[in-house]
């Protein structure tokens, strides 16, 4: 009951309607578990989101058996990174609204081609 509940508010995010194709994306890559588009509102020369197509709400909220999940969203973030040309990149995980989340559905910022200033604000 509480996992439906769930799956119901995070497909209610903006990236649950990318997931089901109610809203388009510019994808660049996909798979079974995760799927990765250039993000709407880029921060740099390449700003791509890798999310997975299970609905998590945040970094905070994710349990033990996403293990596996988590460490494939990253390595998809290489890929992409790789497929763009770039050896450079960060990655960054906002998690929480403070921490800069605006969109509740898990996802994983891959941001390159420009210097990156440290720390970020
Ligand atoms: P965050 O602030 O960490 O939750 O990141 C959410 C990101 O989603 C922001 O960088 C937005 O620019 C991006 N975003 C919001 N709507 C869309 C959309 N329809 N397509 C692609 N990226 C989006």
């Amino acid at each position: 009951m509480r996992f439906t509940t769930t799956l119901a508010m995070a497909n209610d995010t903006i990236f649950g309607k990318i997931l089901n194709g109610e809203i388009p994306c510019d994808e660049v890559y996909s798979d079974d578990l995760c799927l990765a588009f250039r993000d709407i509102a880029p921060t740099a020369p390449v700003h791509v989101l890798v999310i997975p197509r299970q609905p998590i709400e945040s970094l905070r909220s994710a349990a033990a058996s996403d293990q596996t999940l988590l460490g494939h969203l990253l390595l998809v973030a290489a890929r992409v990174a790789k497929q763009e040309g770039l050896t450079d990149f960060r990655t960054v995980v906002n998690s929480g609204e403070a921490a800069g989340q605006t969109v509740f559905h898990l996802h994983v910022h891959m941001i390159g081609g420009r210097p990156l200033a440290w720390p970020p604000g």
